[in-house]
């Protein structure tokens, strides 16, 4: 990861102030997708880290954001969650465009990722209770306790989130991420400290939030057998641009490879001209 992202960062950016110039005006609609990213571009100087990234996340989708090291990945859900400009391009979020209607756009929106973990001095109600008012949740307190019982945190709500285990912070950064029901959720390799049993759980409690709640989940990981198992469509990012789209299951298949590892692998190591982008 280039960017250490504070977990507080985009609830603050959904505080900030809103150019919307009439908040009763932006109403999302009921047709958009969780999100839709249009021609996003972000240039330091020579660089593109990202060059006319295009791809949506419809509602109860799960799409894996996928590709090598330095790809883009970060930056992309650096741009979503208004915490990098982009050079150009556009964000909606449940239809709502985050340049124009910022703050509207991010309380939709949250994320998990094992890098930005929640402030350790605080306890994990206390944490809830932080992020609730930041989103301004209302029925916070019922939020809070539904939340403690879906991630098995009850018996840990009195505990400084820095004593945790990886497995218990991991479920704690889920609770947080879901306090304000997202229309859209950025998970960044949510599993990656878990053990495989710990794994399947959160896999297993994901899949059925984009079932049951409806939610759009981006999610992003190095394990190619996760993202098979978990993700409904996935996107390879290389050199800041999308190379391979489709079903993970079938898009192996349709390039000549074994298995999703295999493809990876391959579009990571070609040179961007040489990799086949149709079967
Ligand atoms: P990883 O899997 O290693 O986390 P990534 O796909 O998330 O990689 P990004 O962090 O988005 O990749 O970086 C994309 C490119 O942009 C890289 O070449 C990186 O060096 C570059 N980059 C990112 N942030 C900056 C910055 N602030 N200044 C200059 N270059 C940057």
């Amino acid at each position: 990861m280039t960017a250490l992202t504070s977990p507080t960062s985009s609830a603050l950016a959904a505080r900030t102030a809103d150019s919307s110039a009439h908040p009763a005006a932006i109403v999302a609609r009921a047709d958009a997708p969780a999100l839709r990213v249009a021609t996003l571009r972000k240039h330091y100087g020579s660089l593109s880290a990202l060059d006319g990234v295009s791809f949506r996340v419809g509602r109860g989708e799960i799409v894996g954001l996928l590709g090598p090291n330095g790809a883009g990945k970060t930056t992309t859900i650096n741009v979503i969650l208004g915490l990098l400009e982009p050079t150009s391009g556009r964000v909606e979020i449940d239809g709502i465009d985050i340049a124009h209607h910022r703050a509207r756009a991010l309380e939709r929106t949250n994320f998990a990722a094992v890098y930005a973990s929640l402030p350790g001095n605080l306890t994990v109600s206390q944490n809830l209770r932080f992020f609730g008012l930041l989103y301004d949740v209302r029925g916070l307190p019922r939020r809070i306790e539904e939340l403690l019982g879906e991630f098995d945190l009850v018996h840990l709500r009195g505990t400084k989130c820095g004593l945790l285990s990886s497995g218990e912070q991991t479920r704690a950064a889920l609770a947080k991420a879901l306090i304000n029901h997202p229309k859209l959720l950025l998970l960044d390799e949510p599993t990656a400290s878990l053990d495989p049993s710990a794994a399947q759980i959160i896999r297993e409690k994901i899949k059925n939030l984009a079932t049951r709640d409806g939610c759009g989940i981006l999610w992003t990981s190095h394990n190619m057998h996760e993202v098979e198992a978990v993700c409904d469509r996935v996107l390879f990012l290389s050199h800041g641009k999308v190379l391979l789209e489709g079903n993970p299951a079938r898009l192996p298949q349709e390039h000549g490879a074994a298995d999703l590892e295999e493809l990876f692998i391959r579009v990571a190591r070609e040179p961007l001209v040489h990799v086949s982008v149709a079967p």
